[in-house]
């Protein structure tokens, strides 16, 4: 048998009690990008496969990775993400697609300065910068996160200005804002349940949970120092958990923001939110 159906038949026999097919499919193809830098179509025409034992065994290890449900893009260092690419590790979130259609929307708005606030991998910052003229700032309260986010920009090349800074800390300078955007921490602790294990156990705890007792603390605070930095009439956007939006929307409103607008993510979900501050 040729040395690429082995590879395959390996990997999926090793993987199939963790995964459904067409996951393993989109992994293993994930892995010979990567690994041997062939596309899905030059793999399969690929009649005499030469592999190094040092890409072999990396496959090994990353096989055995999987099997312990470990996110295939940590394992890779590296994610997709609005068309740009992202170096990933533990310290942030892995991207995901809602984030890209929270990007989406923001960026059908004119601004000419944006805060994003608990950047992470730095993706929406990035993506930001990248699709507009506009000065790009980020915050984060995890080192480790800031210091990717900006390896993240210098490989895509855009200039976003970095800072570590707990929110819930005095901002000691007054910059104020277009636009800020946030994708703040929002599943609830009792929500852990039905999440799956690649999320529970290697995603940064401290970048998804809240407590059911008090779930819209980051927002309540974001939306205070928005009061502070946001230009008169500039934009909040924030990306929500859907069950909070009722709850979101009262708050802003309360707090004086104007033309509150939820939308759905692609499946249907309450997901972001728009708020628009008085003057
Ligand atoms: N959307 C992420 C998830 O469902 C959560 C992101 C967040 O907490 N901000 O895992």
């Amino acid at each position: 048998m040729k040395i690429a159906q082995e590879l395959s038949r390996f990997f999926k026999s090793e993987l199939s009690p963790f995964y459904e097919q067409k996951e393993l499919d989109a992994l293993f193809f994930w892995c010979v990008e990567h690994l041997f830098h062939m596309s899905r179509s030059q793999w399969m025409l690929s009649n005499q496969l030469i592999l190094s034992k040092e890409a072999l065994n990396h496959f090994y290890s990353i096989v055995n990775r999987l099997k312990k449900q470990e996110p295939i893009q940590y394992i890779l260092g590296q994610c997709e993400f609005y068309g740009l690419s992202f170096r990933v590790n533990p310290h942030c979130l892995i991207p995901r697609p809602e984030t890209e259609e929270l990007v989406r929307w923001v960026l059908d708005h004119p601004f000419d300065s944006a805060l994003d606030i608990g950047t992470g991998s730095g993706c929406i910052a990035i993506a930001l910068a990248k699709h507009s003229n506009a000065t790009i700032s980020a915050l984060d309260i995890s080192q480790e996160a800031i210091d990717l986010a900006k390896r993240n920009a210098q490989t895509n090349e855009v200039n976003v200005s970095f800072f570590q800074h707990d929110i819930f800390e005095t901002f000691h300078s007054s910059p104020s804002y277009d636009l800020i955007v946030s994708n703040p921490p929002y599943v609830l602790h009792s929500e852990k349940e039905r999440m799956k294990a690649n999320v529970l156990n290697y995603e940064p705890h401290l970048a998804l949970f809240v407590k059911d007792s008090n779930p819209l603390v980051f927002y309540q605070r974001i939306i205070e120092f928005s009061n502070h930095h946001l230009s008169s009439k500039g934009l909040l956007f924030f990306e929500i958990n859907e069950q909070k939006a009722p709850d979101l929307v009262n708050l802003l409103e309360k707090e004086g923001f104007s033309s509150v607008l939820i939308k759905k993510d692609m499946q249907g979900k309450n997901r972001m939110v728009k708020a628009q501050k008085k003057l």
